[in-house]
């Protein structure tokens, strides 16, 4: 109770929650599948206080989830069953510190939501290139725990590339101030990187210095049918080997994916019929004037080579905003319909096709009526392979199986040469998985680094890596 009482002082009254209907929501994950008992919510509004609280649960010996915008597909963001940890969310630090238009930067505290950052970056004329489905409600400070994704990596790279430094506070309560606004900087160990992709068990990110780029002069937008993966993969070769354009999405959908995404849009019409084709593509290309001439000779070159059915070429903002908002609700209609497993897989591009046939045959065998719902950045050589139950089976029977599907996909996965978290990260979803991918050599590293920087574990405790 004095520990508690120490860090209701240090937030003031309007930083903490400890109502459970008012605690509830930051203490369940946004699928509601992981969650557990938190003692209570902290909501700093400054570095210095975020530094306080860390160092005072350290002397009591209470351990810390940091959260962002909650919006974590691997139950990173919440207490484990095992429950005890105390939440400290990052939304009330939603400050812009700093806009260096000449140095195409911009330094933000970690509560800001990515879409406010975009905006930010926006008015000013630059773009902040990182987009997720989830970009209303994350924030940076997850984004960059996470090295979040996204439609964006093919031009623009991941979460990783578009930092140039951090502020962090360590888990003795040390802030460590890196917030360097530098493009080159070869002066030792490059420590934000550390940080970054951790999810939370490391320290938490307070602020970072953010790479902006130039707004595209020209994008275009198509929704394209295709006859199959393997075309859809020619196609994204032959749209990469182009030099009048940049392809900043490739993004393939089964067409039970967009089944589900245009139910749940009412079902508003989509670009194409949807028996048109068993496979989709949206795909945005970026350049300069004349780029609608250059996109349609790759259509028809496309077209030639037997790798396209069909296709619309976005023809104002708005439609291409209406094949993006199709895209950007899979996740959620997926969500929604209740039973189906997720599996974020990355292999190297070639294998793709590979892959996803493999692993369906092989997640038949174990339920034979499953929808494939596989959707995601194909040009990352990302899928989101997520079976789904048949609309007439029960989501809890399903679900039985849901640990023998898991499995069966990540090991095809991984003999392809893949990963089983492309984006998403481990967090408790796949934590207990990781040892059987990862070799002895990289994982005593992870335990060394974690041990160096948290010896009394209580940053995050049970994400990424065991409690033990
Ligand atoms: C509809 C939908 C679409 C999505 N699409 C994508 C996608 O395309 N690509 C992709 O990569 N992900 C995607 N995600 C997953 C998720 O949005 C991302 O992982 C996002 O980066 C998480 O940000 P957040 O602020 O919600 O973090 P949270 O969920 O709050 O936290 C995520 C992890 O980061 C840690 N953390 C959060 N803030 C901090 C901090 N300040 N310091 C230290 N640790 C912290 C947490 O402890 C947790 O481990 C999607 C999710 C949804 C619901």
């Amino acid at each position: 109770v004095t520990a508690l009482n120490r860090l209701k002082a240090i937030v003031g009254s309007h930083g903490w929650i400890e109502t459970p209907a008012d605690v509830a929501r930051y203490a369940t994950d946004y699928r509601r599948l992981y969650g557990g008992p938190t003692p209570i919510v902290l909501r700093p509004g400054s570095t210095a206080e975020v530094a306080s609280i860390v160092t005072a649960c350290a002397e009591a010996g209470l351990a810390i989830v940091p959260q962002g915008g909650n919006t974590s597909l691997v139950g990173g963001s919440v207490p484990t069953a095992h429950g005890g940890e105390v939440i400290l969310s990052l939304e009330r630090m939603n400050r812009i510190r700093a806009f260096a238009p000449s140095d195409a930067t911009i330094t933000v505290e970690a509560g800001c939501t990515l879409a406010a950052v975009q905006a930010a970056a926006a008015e000013a004329g630059q773009l902040f290139p990182l987009r997720l489905g989830s970009q209303g409600t994350c924030q940076i400070g997850g984004n960059l725990s996470t090295n979040a994704g996204g439609s964006n990596v093919l031009h623009y790279g991941n979460a990783r590339d578009l930092v140039l430094g951090l502020e962090v506070v360590l888990p003795d309560g040390t802030v460590w101030d890196g917030l360097r606004a530098l493009r080159k900087d070869n002066t030792g160990y490059n420590l934000k990187q550390l940080f970054i992709g951790a999810e939370g068990t490391l320290g938490i990110i307070t602020a970072a210095v953010l790479k902006l780029s130039p707004q595209p002069k020209a994008v275009e937008t198509a929704f394209l049918a295709v006859p199959d993966v393997d075309a859809a993969v020619a196609l994204l070769n032959l749209v990469k080997d182009s030099a009048e354009y940049g392809v900043t999405a490739f993004e393939l959908m089964s067409r039970a994916s967009l089944d589900l995404a245009q139910a749940r849009l009412a079902g508003g019409r989509t670009p194409l019929p949807l028996e048109a084709a068993g496979w989709f593509v949206l795909l945005e290309i970026v350049g300069g004037g004349t780029l609608n001439d250059a996109l349609m000779a790759l259509l028809t070159e496309a077209q030639d080579r037997g790798l396209l059915l069909d296709g619309v070429v976005a023809g104002s903002l708005a439609q291409a905003e209406e094949f993006w908002r199709l895209r950007e609700e899979i996740s959620d209609a997926q969500t929604a319909a209740g039973g189906s497993v997720r599996c974020d897989i990355a292999v190297p591009i070639s294998r793709m096709a590979d892959f996803i046939t493999a692993a369906s045959l092989a997640v038949r065998e174990i339920v034979p009526e499953v929808r494939i719902i596989a959707y995601g950045h194909v040009g990352d050589g990302n899928v989101h392979f997520n079976p789904l139950r048949a609309v007439e089976a029960a989501p809890e029977e399903f679900l039985r199986h849901a640990p023998a599907i898991s499995h069966v996909v990540d090991d095809i996965a991984h003999a392809l040469g893949g990963s089983i978290s492309a984006e998403h990260g481990v967090g408790q979803a796949k934590r207990d998985e990781l040892p059987n991918y990862k070799s002895p050599v990289e994982l005593d590293l992870f335990r060394l680094i974690k041990r160096a920087l948290d010896p009394r574990n209580t940053m995050n405790p049970g994400k990424l890596l065991a409690r033990s």
